[in-house]
């Protein structure tokens, strides 16, 4: 409450521009996860690892954009290599060679031969899910309960279904994800929990020569962030092998954040198509799908279609190209990997001083405080959070001048090239003073 009412009278300015918003834009907001009670922040300017809302607080950013920013807020080689790009055409919708100089930095890191571009994760889960498809002529998918993938109706089933609705353990309920998902997408999106190799066999069993793919996130980053347990990616991978299944890793967050070549050089494990966007983009739409060539055959020979005006704007593209160059290199990874070691450690020891009821989990660039008493495996363990203690961090911190991962306790924090050891310090600081508070 004292936090929330310190939140309120600081950001005046964010409600009135919330009021201003909301005739015309349904909940005042532009995605739906930009919404959150009392109301969001309106956000004035950024750079760097620095934010500033309408009411002129700063914050350091360990939001940036859900994931999308290891770069940092206008980076300056991003924001150099855009300009300089602004001045030769903005649009062109015909191809240019950037196209394959980036296609060419995804496949020398990820085990793939071939990429294609979109503007968004959603875009490019939905072809990979339809290439899958097309590729092995068979219609039903496997998603986690609890996955996010974007918001096609593929895969907006069981993203964060209700305890009311989803069922026995060992063979979840198929929960469409609000209404107008048609039943028939949602019949041929098969779900089962993070970790349950049985499960998995069960499905492909009952299911024999049906399911074109499975789609999950290889640390699933949409509920807090859990760590898949010893042997299971490995058997996801022997069991598609064997049915003539496609594995796709949607490493729309993992596959910046990890390292150079995302999970599949983390866990040395060969998926058949990668989705990637967010902080591959620095800042900029930019989503890729990349495969094996014997799979990508399938656009090459007109037999699964991918068009898109802008797939590979420019402006996108060089963006992209500079955060390659600059920003997903080994002296960004471990400059990231110095300043994530300086706060997990931090965390950890003030975690254990104060005795709360917590752990912190981490991965390449990212982080989270779980309020939990032991590692979660999945989604449903996941939905058992404390909201009200995980509120009290959230709001606690953004009034100590730290926005310390999104708002919403599904999502984690996001360490970029623009952090400075000062900032960590300042995040941890902010946490020191506020952990009392949480521990009661
Ligand atoms: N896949 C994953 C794993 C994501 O986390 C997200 C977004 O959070 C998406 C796909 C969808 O990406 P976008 O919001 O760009 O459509």
């Amino acid at each position: 409450e004292k936090e929330l009412a310190s939140f309120e009278s600081r950001t005046p300015a964010s409600r009135a521009a919330l009021k201003k918003a909301e005739p015309r834009l349904p909940l005042g907001v532009a995605s739906n996860f930009r919404s959150y009670e009392p109301w969001p922040l309106f956000v004035k300017d950024a750079k760097g690892s620095h934010i500033h809302d309408l009411d002129g607080n700063e914050y350091i950013d360990f939001n940036l954009c859900f994931g999308a920013l290891m770069a940092g807020h206008c980076h300056p080689a991003v924001v150099a290599a855009v300009q300089e790009r602004l001045e030769v055409g903005t649009m062109y919708g015909m191809p240019h060679t950037l196209e394959y100089e980036l296609a060419e930095e995804i496949c020398t890191r990820f085990p793939l031969e071939q990429a294609r571009f979109g503007s968004s994760g959603t875009e490019v889960t939905m072809h990979a899910i339809r290439l899958a498809r097309g590729f092995t002529g068979r219609d039903k998918i496997i998603k986690m309960e609890g996955g996010y993938h974007g918001v096609h109706d593929s895969v907006m089933v069981s993203m964060k279904p209700s305890a009311e609705h989803y069922g026995d353990p060992d063979r979840p309920t198929q929960v469409p994800a609000g209404a107008g998902v048609p039943h028939d997408t949602v019949k041929n999106t098969l779900v089962a929990q993070f970790n349950d190799l049985d499960a998995i066999k069960r499905l492909f069993a009952e299911n024999p020569g049906q399911i074109a793919c499975i789609i999950l996130e290889p640390i699933m980053m949409n509920i807090g962030i859990c760590i898949p347990v010893a042997g299971y990616l490995e058997g996801l991978r022997e069991i598609c092998t064997k049915e003539g299944a496609l594995l796709i890793f949607d490493e729309v967050k993992t596959g910046a954040k990890l390292g150079r070549g995302g999970a599949c050089e983390y866990f040395n494990i060969k998926a058949d198509i990668v989705t990637l966007a967010k902080s591959i983009g620095g800042g900029f739409p930019l989503a890729a799908f990349a495969a094996k060539k014997e799979v990508m055959n399938m656009i090459a020979q007109h037999k699964v279609f991918h068009a898109g005006t802008y797939a590979t704007n420019p402006l996108v593209m060089a963006a992209g190209l500079a955060t390659f160059h600059h920003v997903l290199t080994p002296e960004g990874y471990a400059h990231i990997a110095k300043v994530g070691e300086a706060l997990v450690e931090g965390y950890k020891q003030i975690v254990k001083k104060n005795s709360i009821e917590g752990y912190i989990e981490s991965a390449g660039a990212n982080g989270a405080l779980l309020f939990y008493n032991k590692k979660i495996r999945n989604y449903r363990e996941w939905l058992t959070v404390d909201t009200d203690l995980w509120r009290l961090y959230w709001f606690g911190m953004v009034n100590r001048g730290v926005m310390p991962q999104p708002y919403w306790w599904d999502e984690q924090w996001t360490l970029s090239v623009a952090h400075s050891l000062a900032d960590i310090d300042r995040h941890l600081s902010a946490f020191e003073e506020l952990a009392p508070a949480i521990a009661q």
